[in-house]
């Protein structure tokens, strides 16, 4: 992370990583957290035990993770490494060249783009390598799991800490886009600008150790009573957020 805030004026564009940039098709959530709760049960807990603490904590905290080092005795990049770490990334994400293609399309003349993500920096910047992504996204804004008490999305504290890095006074001069409904609600809340919810109808993920269908909560394609977008494919962008994108080429 780069200590002095940066002088850039342009605006932001804030990408979530996990479950925004890659499909929950991928069953990446199962599987991070099955690694979760293998870790939970490793500290001494019954499974039992383990799926309760697993769920109280990212609900309470919004990461598991935050929980375990407030409470139990663990090393936190023990736990990335063999959570996060240990997961087959390279067999289960694929490239996707039209993602690739809709961060060419940003026009860098009006704003940034960045990552704003709860994982540590070694999963970030590896997702965005496979992906092919880690030359189009400028900064990484972490989860410093290293730092004692660190804070994440969506406290407050962690948008407020991204916005100081990025040198943004202003809030409405972010754009975001998470998967998580929390997430998109809280920087909402702080009036950041132009928010949009990634929802993909109607595939399981896996939050808190808990299996859950996504769709229940809101309805696709619509803005809701606060004001800011669902959408299921990143294409949809392209329409909500006009004008961050390059002018299209007149046709030939
Ligand atoms: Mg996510």
């Amino acid at each position: 992370m780069s200590p002095e805030p940066s002088q850039d004026k342009r605006a932001i564009v804030w990408f979530d990583i996990d479950n925004t940039l890659y499909s929950a098709s991928t069953n990446i959530s199962q599987a991070m957290g099955e690694r979760i709760h293998a870790y939970f049960v490793s500290t001494g807990l019954s499974h039992e035990e383990a799926s309760e603490l697993h769920f109280r904590y990212y609900t309470q905290y919004g990461l598991a993770l935050r929980g375990l080092t407030r409470h139990h005795d663990i090393d936190p990049l023990d736990f990335d490494r063999k959570c996060d770490g240990s997961l087959p990334l390279e067999d289960m994400i694929a490239y996707v060249p039209a993602v690739r293609k809709l961060f060419e399309d940003i026009d860098r003349t009006k704003v940034r783009v960045w990552a704003l993500t709860n994982a540590y920096k070694t999963h970030a910047y590896r997702v965005l390598r496979i992906l092919k992504l880690d030359d189009l996204v400028e900064e990484v804004v972490y989860c410093d799991y290293q730092a004692p008490n660190f804070s994440c999305k969506p406290e407050a504290e962690f948008y407020h800490a991204a916005m100081d890095r990025a040198g943004i006074q202003d809030p409405s001069q972010c754009y975001f886009i998470d998967d998580s409904l929390g997430n998109v609600r809280a920087a909402h809340a702080l009036g950041w600008g132009h928010c949009v919810h990634f929802h993909e109808v109607g595939l399981e993920q896996m939050e808190g150790g808990k299996l859950k269908r996504i769709g229940d909560e809101v309805e696709d394609g619509r803005p809701n009573d606060k004001g800011f977008h669902h959408i299921n494919d990143l294409e949809q962008l392209r329409t909500l957020w006009s004008e961050v994108f390059k002018a299209e080429a007149p046709a030939e």
